[in-house]
């Protein structure tokens, strides 16, 4: 039986993973057949409040106990066994999503499935990549006789069907844990030497502490009852955390199977097939000079085939702002962002160098090759003139030099604090920054 939940939370207060932790309560006669799922769903459209996650829950009649993943009230473990088809999981479940989502508060629209199937992986892959209709979820749980129930407008039920239908190719996973009630919103004592610890020590652990902006990546900064997430590819090597981060204890801790770092968000487009709320990976060829603006943004443009686009690497993207300002025109790159508004804006996500353009400066007028003097120019584009000789020489003869470049062909990524959940760290891909 899967339960799949999203958009209870709030800018400022619940988050959605704390509602799984308290559906294992409520249901615990029964087992946890498979991780609970933490699923990113499209990083661009307008309606997230956060990381636009929503979260599935298998429940079931376990057989045979396999690992510890979590401690809720007791030691959570995950089983193989049947799924069990029960009459009153919804109701059970929807008291608890009415004890703990925040309905009341703008932009709170919980939605809730219940059943024993999925649909199918192509409203994952429009979930994830692009804008959904709620009508057309609808249509599909209806046709799948799940039961559903949506509060508010019932967009959370967008959000819920789309994490249903997840059949993982690639997943990570994500170690969350949460603080005791009385704490919640006061100030998270997290030793940020530990995080730095805990990364190095983590051989599969990936966005948890920016070595470059030297910042702590795993608490957030809303007052929300999680402590911190830990990410990594080894579920087992993640559980490092609740020994290596000493300050304030959790109260509870649930590891997740989700779509994090995949890259699940992006597709390889065309320049001139750009839409709005997408993610993209495009190849184009640098055609102006990057120009930072107020407040640090840096803009350029990337051409292919007659059509152009903006690229945007924004003040929070910090030192990759660095790289993006040593681009020229006629680089030859790749980017991999969200589209963002009108006119156009790729927000840069990653980039690949596939080829740097040549430097090249002036350093001097051609010298008469009669009288030895420097001749002079005649003008834009008309050649040079010995003012003894009246020796001509083309534009050609000019001397110029070609500076080496301060940038490497290779690929290149915003620091984890700048990262999207989706977004694949080069460490995924197994390369570093500026390798080819
Ligand atoms: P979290 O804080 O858990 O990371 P979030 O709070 O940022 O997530 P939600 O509060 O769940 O995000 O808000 C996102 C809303 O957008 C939900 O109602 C969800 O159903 C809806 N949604 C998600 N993906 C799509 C999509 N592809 N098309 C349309 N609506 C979507």
């Amino acid at each position: 039986m899967y339960i799949a939940l999203d958009d209870t939370d709030s800018k400022d207060g619940m988050c959605t993973t704390y509602l799984v932790t308290e559906l294992i309560k409520e249901f615990d006669e029964y087992q946890l057949l498979s991780y609970p799922r933490l699923v990113r769903l499209n990083p661009n459209i307008p309606w997230k409040t956060r990381g636009n996650g929503a979260v599935v829950l298998t429940i079931g009649k376990g057989k045979v106990r396999k690992e510890v993943i979590g401690k809720v009230d007791r030691e959570i473990d995950i089983w193989t066994g049947d799924p069990c088809i029960e009459k009153n999981i919804m109701p059970r479940a929807k008291k608890v999503v009415d004890r703990w989502a925040e309905s009341d508060k703008e932009g709170t629209d919980p939605g809730l499935v219940v059943g024993n199937g999925r649909p199918p992986g192509e409203l994952y892959e429009k979930g994830v990549k692009e804008v959904l209709e709620l009508d057309h979820v609808k249509e599909v749980l209806d046709s799948l006789d799940l039961d559903y129930w949506g509060g508010g407008s019932e967009r959370g039920l967008i959000g819920a069907a789309s994490a249903l239908a997840w059949t993982p190719e690639d997943s990570t996973y994500e170690l969350i844990t949460y603080r005791r009630r009385d704490l919640w919103g006061e100030p998270r004592l997290i030793d940020h030497d530990d995080v730095k610890t805990l990364d190095m020590s983590l051989e599969h652990g990936f966005n948890n502490y920016d070595h470059v902006e030297h910042r702590q990546g795993v608490a957030p900064g809303t007052p929300c009852p999680v402590l911190y997430g830990v990410r990594g590819d080894e579920p087992n090597e993640l559980k490092k955390a609740l020994v290596t981060l000493k300050g304030e204890r959790p109260e509870r801790w649930l590891t997740f199977l989700t779509n994090q770092g995949t890259d699940d968000h992006i597709r390889v487009r065309d320049i001139r097939r750009l839409e709005p709320f997408m993610s993209a990976r495009v190849t184009g060829t640098v055609c102006s000079p990057p120009r930072v603006i107020r407040g640090g943004h840096i803009f350029f443009e990337v051409s292919r085939g007659g059509a152009t686009v903006t690229a945007a690497a924004f003040e929070p993207t910090k030192s990759f702002r660095d790289i993006i300002n040593r681009l020229i025109v006629g680089d030859e790159i790749e980017l991999w962002g969200g589209i963002k508004g009108e006119p156009l804006t790729l927000n840069i996500e990653k980039l690949k160098i596939n080829r740097l353009a040549e430097k090249i400066t002036k350093i001097g007028n051609p010298v008469c090759p009669y009288c030895g003097k420097s001749m002079g120019s005649m003008g834009t584009d008309s050649g040079y003139r010995c003012k003894k000789c009246r020796y001509r020489s083309g534009e050609n003869t000019v001397h110029l030099e070609i500076i080496p470049r301060n940038l490497k062909e290779g690929w290149y990524e915003v620091p984890v604090i700048a990262r999207r959940h989706l977004s694949k760290p080069l460490k995924r891909f197994n390369v570093e920054e500026g390798n080819f």
